[in-house]
């Protein structure tokens, strides 16, 4: 069976390394004829939104899914009609627009951050009476790893924004000084069976994941997100691996967004579970029967940022599972990550922090 997938990133690549040991074949369709799946796969290299390529894609493919979520629905819809999309379109849209995916929140009653549309000066005035400040005006779309985004402290702040981001449609929503964030990632097969891996505890610097620990030790707040991921996979009928990040703030949950893919967060499930998400996602695409998500112990995953540092060095850790994208360095870009799985807590975290202190010995982040 060929799997076509809309993006040849390293969440595609991963896709490939884990769908060949269950006989599958994959087909990318990317910008870049460089992209890190191209070592992996075939790779048509062109627009990811050409309705000729995604049609290509499709045609050469039983399944189609995505490793990159701004890919465009209608044209997908469009060109890939006869061939099985998984995740549903209907998912990817909610996830793409920043307004979908709060009222898909608020419909499944998971509590999230208040918020309001703001299309106009007049309606960000408003929404700042409303909400109050500090807030988080957002574009509806095309934002990650924190771009496109503009904190609003003082009323002074409104203009500023507005003039950096008013001319895309935005979200105004309120400031969560939270405590820390955390994320889960299941799956939900063809058949409505469902998945669910154990909490991330995640750890941010300048808006890019640093440093996931899972399981995170919070049985309270993974049940909770676990509830919530479950009502969004039947909401949608969903097929595919589906994340939801979190901010906790006083013991409680507020859904911050979901991504309708294989999740950075879920990156240590690769040696420190079971099966991989990247597995899961496939199987489930592919209409097999879901994988245990149980764990192997306890894991901590790094995210290399900018450059790969020396391989040697870090290989020697013992245990060390090393991850090369294939990508050229550029400053903040995900090149690779390395994840370790301990069998105790302590043990883990007193790694994961010698090693943080060598690859980011400027950062202060610490398990
Ligand atoms: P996002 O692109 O929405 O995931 O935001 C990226 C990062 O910005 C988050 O991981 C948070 O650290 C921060 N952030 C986003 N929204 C808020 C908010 N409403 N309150 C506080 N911090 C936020």
């Amino acid at each position: 069976m060929t799997i076509g997938i809309v993006g040849g990133g390293q969440l595609g690549r991963m896709m490939a390394l884990a769908g060949y040991p269950l006989g599958l074949d994959f087909l990318f369709l990317d910008r870049s004829a460089e992209a890190p799946a191209a070592r992996l796969a075939p790779l048509i290299a062109g627009d990811p939104d050409d309705p000729e390529l995604l049609a290509e894609l499709a045609r050469r493919s039983e399944v189609v899914t995505f490793d990159w979520e701004n890919v465009s629905v209608s044209a997908l819809k469009a060109a890939a009609a006869g061939t099985r999309i998984a995740p549903p379109l209907r998912a990817l849209a909610a996830a793409q627009d920043r307004l979908s995916e709060k009222r898909t929140f608020e419909r499944l009653r998971i509590p999230t951050t208040r918020f309001a549309a703001v299309e106009s000066f007049a309606a960000l005035t408003r929404a700042v009476r409303r909400i109050g400040l500090p807030g988080v005006l957002k574009t509806r779309r095309l934002g990650y790893d924190g771009k496109g985004q503009q904190v609003l402290r003082t009323p002074a702040d409104l203009q500023i924004a507005w003039a950096r981001l008013g001319d895309a449609p935005l979200l105004y929503e309120e400031f969560v000084p939270y405590d820390y964030e955390v994320s889960i990632i299941g799956a939900r097969g063809r058949d409505g069976s469902i998945v669910i891996y154990p909490l991330n505890r995640n750890y941010h610097h300048e808006g890019i994941l640093r440093l996931t620990l899972a399981p995170w030790a919070a049985p309270r707040l993974a049940r909770a997100a676990a509830s919530s991921l479950t009502r969004v996979l039947e909401s949608f009928r969903y097929v595919g691996v589906l994340a939801i990040e979190f901010f906790v703030r006083g013991g409680r949950l507020l859904a911050n967004e979901m991504a309708p893919r294989v999740h950075n967060s879920g990156h240590w499930t690769i040696e420190g579970a079971v099966t991989s998400q990247f597995e899961n996602h496939l199987r489930a695409i592919a209409g097999l029967p879901l994988g245990q998500t149980a764990t192997r112990g306890h894991s901590a995953m790094i995210n290399l940022i900018g450059h790969m540092p020396p391989a040697p060095e870090l290989l020697a850790e013992p245990g060390l599972h090393w991850h090369d994208y294939g990508k050229e360095a550029r400053h903040g870009r995900k090149v690779g990550h390395c994840t370790l799985v301990e069998t105790g807590i302590h043990r883990r975290n007193r790694r994961a922090a010698s090693l943080l202190a060598r690859l980011y010995p400027q950062l202060s982040l610490r398990p």
